[in-house]
C-alpha cells in the first residue's frame, strides 16, 4: 500500500506553473522562506520534513518508478544535507540509483570543499552553501531545469533511428542491439549519411564526394571498405546485410 501522505497540507500551486519542485528541508523557517520563493516564481512546490517522507514522495519504493506515491511527477528536488531518518546524501544516492535523471539541487549547512565534491558524486547537479540569498537559490533553480529541459529534449528528438540502430549526431555515438559499438569517423559519417536519409541510393562516386570531400585522390574501392567494415559492426550476419544494401550497378543504401 502507498504510503498515506496528506499532500493537501503540503501542496501548493499557482496560476503559472514553470515546473514542480519537490523541497525535502527540516527546518522549518528555511522550508518556508524557500517555498514562499519559489511560489512567487510561479512553481508549485511539495515540501517534505524529513528524508523518511521525501523518499516516499519521490516514490522510492521497490516497485514504482518516478512517480510519487500520488502519481506526482517532480521537475527538480531540493534537498537538505542533514535531514532526519534519511539524510539528503543517501536520498540523492537512492534516486540515481533508480536511474532517475531528475535534477537535484543540494542545500547544506557546511561549506567545506568535501561536502560539495561527495553532494556531486552522489548525483546532485548543484550544491549550495548556508545560508545563501533567494534570488541565488531561484537562479540556480532555474538554470537547473532549463539545462535538464534541454538535454531531454535534444536528446530524443536528434537521434536517428532505425530498428535496432540508434545514431546520436551529438555525442558521436551509436548503439546496435542496445549496445555501444565504436565506430572510426569516417564510418560514423558514413551512417549518418544513410541513416538521414533512409533506402536511398548512394553511388560510390557520391559517397567519397560528401564523406571523403572532392580532393580525395583515392579509390573508389575505399568506399566498398569501409561499408564491408560497417557491415561487420552492425549486421547480424554480414555476408547477408539487412541494413548495408549493396544496389548492384548503383551502390549502396540503408533499409
Ligand atoms: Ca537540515
Amino acid at each position: 500500500m502507498p504510503p498515506t501522505i496528506t499532500l493537501e497540507e503540503t501542496k501548493f500551486q499557482q496560476e503559472v506553473n514553470l515546473g514542480r519542485v519537490l523541497l525535502v528541508e527540516d527546518e522549518e523557517l528555511i522550508r518556508e522562506t524557500i517555498t514562499f520563493a519559489l511560489m512567487e516564481e510561479g512553481y508549485e512546490v511539495i515540501v517534505a520534513e524529513d528524508g523518511r517522507k521525501g523518499l516516499e514522495l519521490v516514490g522510492k519504493s521497490p516497485s514504482r518508478d518516478l512517480l510519487s506515491s500520488d502519481g506526482l511527477q517532480f521537475d527538480l528536488i531540493i534537498l537538505d544535507l542533514m535531514l532526519p531518518y534519511v539524510n539528503g546524501l543517501d536520498l540523492c544516492r537512492l534516486v540515481r540509483h533508480e536511474g532517475n535523471s531528475i535534477p537535484i539541487l543540494m542545500l547544506s549547512a557546511k561549506g567545506t570543499e568535501t561536502d560539495r565534491v561527495v553532494g556531486l558524486e552522489v548525483g546532485a547537479d548543484d550544491y549550495l552553501t548556508k545560508p545563501f540569498g533567494m534570488r541565488e537559490l531561484i537562479a540556480r533553480c532555474r538554470a537547473l531545469l532549463r539545462r535538464h529541459r534541454h538535454s531531454q529534449l535534444q536528446t530524443p528528438d536528434s537521434a536517428l533511428r532505425f530498428h535496432d540502430i540508434v545514431l546520436y549526431p551529438q555525442e558521436c555515438r551509436v548503439t546496435v542491439r542496445g549496445e555501444e559499438i565504436n565506430l572510426s569517423p569516417k564510418e560514423f559519417r558514413i551512417l549518418e549519411l544513410f541513416m538521414s536519409h533512409p533506402r536511398r541510393v548512394w553511388s560510390r562516386d557520391q559517397l567519397i564526394e560528401r564523406i571523403w570531400g572532392p580532393d580525395f585522390m583515392g579509390d573508389s574501392k575505399t568506399v566498398d571498405v569501409h561499408i564491408r567494415w560497417l557491415r561487420e559492426k552492425l549486421e547480424l550476419d554480414p555476408s547477408r546485410p539487412e541494413y548495408l544494401l549493396t544496389v548492384r550497378g548503383f551502390g549502396y543504401r540503408f533499409g
